[in-house]
């Protein structure tokens, strides 16, 4: 009996290490290290967009994924068996709304129609459980679950109401970016007009009420103004949810240092991004030149398939593939790792891939499976083993506590009225 059961065990675990994917060159003492860490740690991952397909091509989570393409042509990186090899425990469901709504309207329908779907998946798979607090998190770690938590992205999903943006609450929303790539009513994009020279009096109203109900603020996309009002107004730990360090790579998606140096004051976690194209700048210079060089064909391709969406693709990443750019591996997610942690401490990092929301990864890296990827660089470059399970979601659970904490005191007094901040 023993015999069998441990027969079983060490047949679970070569499959499951089997079926990721190891780094080329890896040194099999720290690799068998991240694994076992992984087992053991709570696992936080503050971004994935596979909310995008569950809506739009009704993607079922329990399906394999591996391999396929979601509508719009990009790979898809997450499902349950793809969480449960990467050692997922609460996983950041982003709520994204487009600012195509701005134009066309919609925005909160479609934020809800997304918490609706996420939802429902977790009612129909018992390997899912819904999350909304860091203890939900760490009961479902004993439980062997996957916690699902929601996020909006898109600040303009509030539709410019506090009474919007508490219900939103209610439904289990635990974050909010404020803005995507555009500028809008009350706060300022990353790559968009100034219009409100950072938030606006509103957007640092929506912050306060961020703050009283447990929301916490997310830097990712907004103009670097915004980053530094939210930190002026803030009581609670911010976040990026999906960025990198801008010290490392001079991209506007990520964080300059001066804000990583407020962070020790602030408590906040910088999710670091898996895009290759934020991490590295000559990665996002030769995709761009790439664009603009093969856009008649690509426009020549899309006009030749249009009625078949597959054989498109199938041409569009052969064209890619004779027209490489560089991208570098997945060590260079770690460069902006050691970044954050040089200027702010090692308390203020997390991992935010933004999984299911990129065109492409830095390799070996398939999908959600391959966190492993990150720890194991992380051994190799010295990092003890509690420096890295704090990345790995240690210090998103401190901010997610910190973050109730402070709501909890401040919910709505006996007479009906709110308890306000103190200015
Ligand atoms: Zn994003």
């Amino acid at each position: 009996m023993k015999k069998a059961t441990a027969l079983l065990i060490c047949l679970c675990f070569s499959i499951s290490a089997a079926a990721q994917t190891m780094p080329p060159d890896a040194d099999p003492k720290f690799w068998a290290q991240a694994l076992k860490i992984h087992r053991k740690a709570i696992i936080i991952d503050g971004h994935n967009d596979i909310t995008g397909p569950m809506m739009d091509m009704d993607f079922n989570l329990a399906d394999d994924s591996t391999g396929r393409l979601q509508s719009g042509g990009d790979p898809m990186h997450t499902d349950i068996a793809r969480w449960k090899k990467g050692g997922m425990t609460g996983q950041f469901m982003s709520i994204y709304v487009s600012g195509n709504t701005l134009r066309t309207g919609g925005s909160m329908r479609r934020a809800m129609e997304l918490i609706d779907v996420t939802n429902r998946e977790i009612e129909r798979h018992a390997d899912l459980v819904k999350c909304t607090t860091a203890a939900e998190i760490r009961q479902a770690k004993k439980q062997n679950k996957i916690c699902l938590l929601m996020g909006i992205e898109g600040g303009y999903a509030i539709e410019n109401s506090l009474y919007v943006l508490r219900n939103f609450y209610r439904l289990g929303i635990r974050y909010m970016t404020l803005t995507h790539n555009v500028t809008h009513d009350w706060a300022d994009a990353h790559n968009d007009e100034k219009r409100n020279n950072g938030l606006s009096e509103f957007g640092k109203e929506v912050v306060r009420e961020m703050n009283r109900l447990g929301i916490l603020v997310d830097i990712s996309h907004v103009s670097e103004k915004v980053m530094h009002d939210v930190l002026d107004i803030t009581k609670a730990p911010l976040i990026a949810s999906h960025s990198g360090a801008r010290g490392v790579a001079n991209h506007t998606r990520n964080v300059p240092d001066d804000v990583l140096k407020r962070l020790p004051q602030n408590g906040g976690v910088i999710m670091v991004v898996f895009y290759p194209a934020f991490l590295d700048e000559r990665t996002a210079k030769e995709q761009s030149e790439r664009s603009a060089r093969l856009r008649d064909q690509l426009a020549a391709l899309r006009e030749q398939h249009k009625d078949d969406n597959a054989a498109f693709y199938a041409a569009r990443d052969k064209l890619y593939a004779e027209n490489p750019i560089y991208i570098a591996d997945y060590k260079r997610i770690v460069d902006h790792i050691d970044h954050i942690k040089r200027v702010a401490g090692i308390e203020h990092v997390g991992l935010g891939s933004d999984y299911d929301g990129v065109p492409f990864l830095n390799p070996p890296m398939k999908g959600v499976e391959d966190l492993p990827l990150v720890t194991y660089e992380m051994l190799r470059r010295g990092y003890t083993e509690k420096e890295i399970l704090m990345v790995l979601g240690g210090n998103m659970l401190r901010a997610m506590e910190q973050s109730e904490r402070l709501a909890r005191g401040t919910r709505v007094s006996a007479d009906g009225s709110l308890v306000k901040f103190k200015k």
